[in-house]
């Protein structure tokens, strides 16, 4: 593309980009397309030659937008409500325009230097002490692999060598995201190491099961290697007693990492401090901003207060990328299973600058006050009942009608057939989870451009088609 198309076609596209964020609603919110449709409309083969940019912007539209589900929308309420922002969206064109490759400090300093100030930044709005060191990953999964992959690298170093021998037990609660068990099997640890401890009637950890677990497997012949806590369960975002677990974990000598994906950036908010008070003694702690923070997916931070073991576990220096600068010089591919990464900090420097500490706490409220509003609307009618606590920004409930008595399995059909007929309205799109058992309706708030009329038209469409 020479300079002049290339800047013909980029005012093209911020054109159509600001349009697109200017009105997402006028999209159906789920695509309405089935499974197949879209590679029925595309050629099998890649052209031989190549193609005007007109032609595939053409067919971008054409055939591609339909098969979107317009995480923009201000309809959009399931699984956890995610939105970029103007600030994210720029930072993305210009660090794919810069194509840096941040493996080593000299491969772009900037790039590594950045991540440094940034993720202080952001360490300091979640009041986190200071000797929580941060790296930037895709995602929270990935996040976690690593925190557990420090933590082995704690209890076992001889893995790295030798491979793994012996029993080595993790602890989470039952309501853990699955990302747990997948860095558990990645690492080598076998799925049968995780013991998921049963939660309470909130879906909070049960501390003293976790201690007696811990006694009875070291009793056992198991080694364990870490606990996981949550703050903000992805069904229902109940909060582990975070602190409790952490007492456990110092007495018992226990790694403990804190998945915060989705909530912990909440923790800036006054009055909200405490959630994230309990990690403070933490190992590791995970947090998304592409969550909840406005930044484009994707972007997780993993603190840790043990950066020299997450190095030790993963750092492997090939001859051709030694290089010669002094320590303390970081290079980012000392610290994960990647060696190529790419320039992620700029999004999120150039969304807490655009945003400021007080623009985005006033957002992340105002998103509290509406689930809460959504609950009380909720807890208010016959004919719905609220099946979690709400403390933070998701609302867990079910339709209850009438004729349906206490009968389980009728309501759960029920449920599900009204998710299914309000997420076909193209209006809204709620999720679900289960709940005790409980097939659950579940509306989370977390988009930008999401007000008030937005719930409420949410709440209409339910109680319309219940
Ligand atoms: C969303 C979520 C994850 C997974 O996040 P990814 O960044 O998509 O890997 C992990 N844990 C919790 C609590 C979550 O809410």
């Amino acid at each position: 593309m020479d300079p002049e198309a290339f800047r013909r076609e980029a005012h093209r596209v911020a054109d159509w980009v600001a349009d697109y964020l200017a009105d997402s609603a006028r999209y159906p919110v789920l695509a309405q397309i089935a499974p197949g449709d879209i590679v029925r409309a595309l050629p099998a083969e890649a052209p031989d030659t190549g193609e005007s940019f007109d032609a595939i912007f053409e067919d971008f539209e054409r055939v591609i937008m339909p098969g979107i589900t317009h995480w923009n929308h201000p309809g959009f309420f399931a699984y956890f409500s995610i939105t970029g922002s103007g600030p994210g969206i720029l930072a993305e064109f210009l660090s794919a325009a810069l194509n840096v490759q941040a493996m080593l400090w000299r491969t772009s300093p900037a790039a590594t230097e950045l991540e440094e100030v940034t993720l202080a930044w952001l360490r300091k709005l979640v009041h986190l002490p200071g000797d929580f060191d941060g790296v930037i990953y895709d995602t929270a999964s990935v996040s976690t692999l690593h925190a557990l992959a420090a933590a082995r690298e704690h209890v076992a170093p001889n893995v790295r060598a030798r491979g793994l021998i012996g029993r080595y037990r993790v602890y989470c609660s039952d309501q853990t995201h699955s990302s747990i068990d997948k860095a558990v099997i990645l690492l080598g640890l076998g799925h049968e190491s995780l013991r998921k401890i049963a939660s309470d009637s909130e879906f909070r950890m049960r501390v003293p099961a976790l201690a007696a677990a811990i006694h009875e497997d070291r009793a056992a012949g198991w080694t364990p290697l870490a606990v996981v806590a949550t703050v903000g369960t992805t069904s229902s975002t109940s909060i582990d007693p975070v602190a409790a677990v952490g007492e456990v974990c110092a007495r018992e000598k226990v790694w403990l990492h804190v998945d915060a994906a989705y909530a912990g950036v909440a923790a800036m908010v006054p009055g909200y401090e405490h959630i994230l008070a309990g990690a403070a003694g933490a190992d590791s702690i995970v947090l998304n901003p592409h969550k909840w923070l406005f930044t484009p997916f994707d972007l997780s931070v993993l603190y840790t207060r043990h950066m020299d073991l997450l190095r030790s576990a993963f750092s492997l220096t090939p001859d051709y990328l030694q290089t010669t600068e002094v320590s303390p010089v970081r290079n980012l591919m000392d610290t994960g299973v990647q060696l190529g990464r790419r320039f992620r900090a700029l999004k999120l420097w150039m969304v807490l600058r655009h945003f400021g500490a007080e623009g985005l706490k006033a957002r992340l409220s105002e998103h509290m006050r509406l689930a809460r509003l959504f609950a009380g609307w909720v807890d208010a009618s016959e004919d719905f009942e609220r099946l979690a606590p709400v403390p933070f920004s998701v609302v867990c409930f079910r339709s209850v009608p009438r004729a349906l008595g206490s009968d389980e399995t009728a309501l759960d059909a029920h449920n599900e057939k009204l998710l299914d007929s309000v997420n076909r309205t193209g209006a809204v799109f709620l999720s679900q989870t289960r709940l005790g058992g409980r097939y659950s309706l579940r509306l989370a708030v977390g988009n930008l451009h999401t007000t008030e009329q937005h719930v409420a038209r949410a709440w209409e469409l339910l109680n319309n088609l219940r």
